[in-house]
């Protein structure tokens, strides 16, 4: 099956046998627990809907087939995914090897709670070059952890490469946070990488109503131990929200083409304007990892940045004004949102990291959504005379 057809079908069959009511979509299994006939024996597997429910393991079932694996598990919310990765991999003493451009909130889990709490180091690296990621690996490093493009700078990171000098130390793992490409233009584990972590409140779900997570591998017993912590820890997504983000993927192809589209058009737009001082965008030639953007990804996704020619208050000003793109956190749903990742989303990391990656003040982060194109940059003129 092709990706769009994989999409609708994988773990979404109809079921056709004696007793099965053949709804074409999963039904939402609410209940909390499953009766049995004979003690030992539970029925269709199910005994309580924290370690198992169907809706769930629909859900499971399809996302791992979007990233080519054999394996998923879904989760309370992205970083309840990565809580529970973290869980499952480290304790006190251990080292991570982190890209020093990481999306705010999963920093703070690693900095604040594994690190302060549970005494795990890290080491964030700048991953655009390989070689800085090999070299910060000891003997204690059990987690390589990596985000491509990265969060709001769309920084690259070359996987293949990072996971073939990673896997010269046995026992580390490579984990890639693939929320900004969704599956549909980018599969880290056909690259090399050992896990593929998503917030499906992003693009898998894509209509910014429901908050989850993943985690998609190949390997058996890593899947066995994540599954084990997702039901010792209990961080799992709600049956709703399962079918919900079960709906959400069908469509996923071609809201990314449109995605696409539009990130593209506005990233030229941009271009061109007199106040812009740099657009940021993984399908400009003017990348600097443009070439390995084309190599590895199969597209760039809808996610942008840029730095306007004037201070915070003009940035602010700019975005205040305009009515299609809603100023608002999160990315990845149907509709267009804008935000200054310095006072909002990346507020929570400190002014001199923030400097030390580059991310300037005035820098404003686009998630294009997929309205028609013309509306969209007539708003972002209008806005021009703003500020
Ligand atoms: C939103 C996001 C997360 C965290 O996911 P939640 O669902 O909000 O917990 C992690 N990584 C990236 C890149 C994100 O955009």
């Amino acid at each position: 099956m092709k990706f769009e057809t994989r999409a609708i079908h994988a773990g979404e069959k109809p079921n056709l046998k004696e007793g099965g009511s053949g709804d074409v979509a999963k039904p939402i299994h609410l209940a909390s627990t499953y009766a049995r006939e004979k003690v030992d024996v539970p029925t269709a597997g199910y005994e309580y809907s924290r370690t198992d429910n169907p809706t769930r393991d629909a859900l499971q079932e399809r996302l791992a087939a979007l990233e080519n694996a054999r394996h998923g598990l879904v989760f309370a919310s992205g970083l309840g995914a990565e809580t529970s990765l973290f869980l499952t991999l480290l304790q006190n003493g251990d080292h991570v090897v982190a890209f020093d451009d990481l999306y705010g909130g999963t920093r703070r889990l690693m900095t604040r709670i594994f690190n302060e709490r549970f005494q795990v180091d890290v080491s964030f690296v700048d991953a655009r070059d390989a070689q800085q990621v090999a070299a910060a690996i000891n003997e204690r490093t059990k987690l390589v952890w990596l985000e491509t493009p990265t969060n709001p700078l769309l920084k690259l990171c070359d996987i293949k490469a990072i996971a073939e000098l990673a896997h010269r130390h046995p026992g580390v793992v490579v984990g890639v946070d693939n929320t900004f490409m969704s599956p549909y233009f980018q599969r880290p584990l056909d690259l090399g990488a050992d896990i593929v972590m998503h917030s499906t409140t992003k693009y898998l779900n894509g209509h910014s109503d429901s908050v989850g997570g993943a985690l998609m591998m190949n390997d058996s017993d890593l899947y066995a131990r994540l599954k084990f912590t997702q039901n010792a820890a209990g961080a799992i997504l709600s049956p709703f929200d399962s079918y919900m983000i079960l709906r959400g993927t069908k469509t996923l192809a071609v809201r990314m083409r449109q995605h696409q589209e539009n990130a593209l058009a506005i990233a030229r737009f941009l271009e061109k304007q007199s106040r812009v001082n740099r657009v940021i965008y993984p399908g400009l030639a003017s990348h600097p990892q443009y070439a390995l953007a084309c190599a590895q990804m199969s597209g760039f996704g809808g996610m942008l940045s840029f730095e306007l020619d004037s201070d915070v208050e003009g940035a602010k000003r700019f975005v205040e004004a305009l009515h299609y793109f809603a100023l608002a956190e999160s990315l990845g749903g149907v509709e267009s949102l804008i935000e200054l990742p310095a006072v909002m989303t990346h507020a929570s990391v400190p002014p001199e990291e923030r400097r030390k990656i580059g991310l300037a003040d005035g820098l404003i982060r686009i998630s294009a959504g997929i309205e028609h194109i013309d509306d969209l940059i007539e708003d972002l003129e209008q806005a021009f005379s703003k500020i």
